[in-house]
């Protein structure tokens, strides 16, 4: 069976008093799962905290992006070995933010995944249209391809050790989630691309679906045959909202 999994994505939101109280309340919550993995994906300068917060608990954390180089002259950048020193398990690279509003493309976010694997970080690597892009009948074209270079750099192996994020554009803090049938759809299409890498690689990886989830429709999402849990934006800052979530991960 595969991993179930939810995942915060906190974006560029905290402070210390308020992370103290989430980080506290989701690592409480984290005690009473069963089989789903948890964990939040937080800003670089909270990363000690959160480590400091949930170490030894069932909550994992991460960072939300990562420098394709492993040492150097690159100012303002931060390295895979980096985020390994401060506990992080997981990375988020390729996320629609960093693709639309710092100009990432598919050969830099492959090569970030592959720097976060060679240090022993799982990338999250998110996939995902823009309404303009489905609206064109387009999607699996666009999914395709940017499922297409990550494989094609991370390989079997790499894609083995991974976890992919299909996060339609058009849902991400909108409040326009898709509907479990439209999820569905592309995860069983990206499910159909990882089994042409390996057949074996197809019941490993974890899809996770991202855009708009919230306690109230989680449970209905990850109930999809090819949704093994989701990536979670703005209801991850609230203690309660997240928490219902990983729940649902967990009974999914
Ligand atoms: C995200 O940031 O990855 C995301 C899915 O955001 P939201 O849940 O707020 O749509």
């Amino acid at each position: 069976m595969r991993q179930r999994l939810a995942v915060g994505n906190w974006k560029m939101h905290g402070s210390l008093p308020e992370n103290r109280d989430l980080l506290d309340a989701v690592a409480a919550a984290a005690a009473g799962l069963k089989k789903a993995v948890c964990a939040v994906c937080v800003p670089f300068p909270y990363l000690a905290q959160a480590q400091s917060a949930l170490a030894g608990t069932r909550m994992a954390w991460g960072a939300q992006n990562v420098s394709q180089h492993p040492k150097g002259a690159f100012t303002g950048e931060v390295s895979a070995a980096m985020l390994r020193e401060f506990g992080c398990r997981y990375v988020l690279v390729g996320h629609s933010e960093r693709r639309q509003l710092f100009g990432e493309g598919d050969a830099t976010v492959a090569a970030k995944a592959k720097a976060a694997l060679e240090a022993g970080l799982t990338p999250i690597v998110c996939v995902g249209e823009t309404l303009a892009e489905r609206e064109a009948g387009v999607t699996e074209k666009v999914v395709g391809r940017q499922f297409g270079a990550a494989a094609e750099v991370l390989g079997v192996k790499g894609l083995a050790s991974s976890v992919l994020a299909y996060e339609p554009v058009w849902a991400i803090g909108t409040g326009k989630t898709a509907t479990p049938e439209q999820a569905q759809a592309v995860h069983a299409f990206v499910r159909g691309l990882l089994a042409r890498q390996d057949a074996g690689l197809a019941n490993g990886v974890p899809i996770l679906y991202g855009g708009s989830v919230k306690a109230a429709n989680a449970a209905e999402l990850f109930a999809m045959a090819d949704v093994d849990g989701g990536l979670i934006g703005g209801a991850s800052l609230a203690a309660s909202e997240f928490t219902a979530i990983c729940q649902a991960a967990d009974a999914a």
